[in-house]
């Protein structure tokens, strides 16, 4: 953390900003210019509250030069983090991975039919929600438990993953058995204790971030889990909300190479809540792979208009096939696979 006076600041404010820093931890190695001093602050910065030394008379501004998160912060794994499923897949590596699957686990044939289709188009990762954060109280909620074993059962008849939303700490256990990746959802992103929770768990966490989330935020929300011990964490651009109304959120496809910068983590796209729209589903999911996603996260489905959740945004199986296959050229040009 830098402090820098101003011009005119006294040798009395100077030090009692010295005081401040000193009674925070950190040591001070002061400057004096001809016409500024400036402030450096060395050791544990990490947890200061920058707004604290904005505030105190003679102070111009105040920057941090090392980030908050350590754990998320790329200098951490410079090579950055795969992460590897029991049925071989990564997340990662130089192959773009797919994720798709309905927005919610409806019934038996529902699954079984999506499964099948991500199978063929070369997905090794079958996403369904079976607690589902909804808006309204009234809206479908999942089908809990017994959703998700519909879904162990599609995905192992066809050799996927397994990745589902996990709303509670309560939930974690009886969901073990089932789920090869928890995912948290937007809204639970600054579930602290259950980021806290996850990072007890040996099994990777899919972290969406929230509607109103920056940066910044996501990745401190990440270290929660890794500073647990949980290192397998995927980071998810999916859309933010901003003043647009044309979709229903703002698909962030800055924050995949910025993420890629500030972090060893993967980075998952999901154009599906990102956009709202199916028809723009497969120009941002093509976006997200140029941009240098490592997995994109879609919702199918074999009727889409008639998903109980998500339907606008839904793709049809056959949409999916297709933009799959579109998805690979884009891949190979930014040197990766698919
Ligand atoms: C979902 O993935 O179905 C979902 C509810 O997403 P989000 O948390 O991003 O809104
Ligand atoms: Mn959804």
């Amino acid at each position: 953390m830098i402090v820098a006076m101003q011009e005119n600041a006294t040798e009395e404010q100077i030090d009692a900003v010295i005081d401040v820093m000193l009674e925070s931890g950190v040591n001070v190695h002061r400057t004096t210019g001809a016409m500024q001093t400036i402030l450096a602050a060395v050791g544990p910065t990490a947890g200061l509250d920058l707004s604290k030394f904005e505030v105190l008379p003679g102070v111009l501004n105040v920057h941090r030069i090392s980030a908050p998160y350590k754990l998320a912060g790329r200098a951490f794994r410079p090579h950055g983090t795969t992460i590897e499923f029991p049925n071989g897949a990564v997340i990662g590596g130089e192959q773009v991975a797919m994720i798709a699957g309905p927005c919610s686990i409806e019934n038996h044939d529902q699954i079984f039919a999506i499964a099948a289709s991500v199978k063929v188009a070369g997905g090794k990762f079958l996403r369904g929600g079976a607690f589902k954060p909804r808006s309204s109280p009234y809206a479908f909620q999942g089908l809990g438990i017994p959703g998700l074993k519909l879904m162990r059962e599609a995905a192992d008849v066809n050799g996927l993953a397994t990745v589902s939303e996990v709303m509670e700490i309560a939930q974690i256990e009886a969901m073990l058995p089932y789920v090869d990746c928890f995912q948290v959802g937007a809204r639970n992103m600054q579930n602290f204790n259950l980021l806290r929770e996850l990072g007890q768990v040996r099994k990777p966490v899919l972290l969406k971030r929230g509607i109103a989330a920056t940066i910044e935020e996501l990745l401190l929300s990440s270290e929660y889990i890794l500073s647990g011990g949980n290192y397998d964490v995927i980071l998810c651009e999916r859309g933010i909300r901003t003043y647009e109304t044309a979709t229903r959120n703002t698909m962030d496809i800055s924050a995949i190479p910025v993420l890629k910068k500030l972090s060893h983590l993967p980075v998952v796209a999901d154009p599906s809540h990102g956009t709202g729209r199916r028809d723009m589903v497969a120009p941002m999911a093509k976006a997200a792979v140029a941009a240098g996603a490592d997995a994109l996260l879609i919702e199918i489905h074999p009727n889409a208009d008639k998903s109980v959740s998500d339907a606008a945004q839904t793709m049809y199986l056959e949409d999916f096939a297709r933009l799959t296959a579109e998805l690979r050229t884009i891949a190979q040009a930014v040197g990766r696979t698919l």
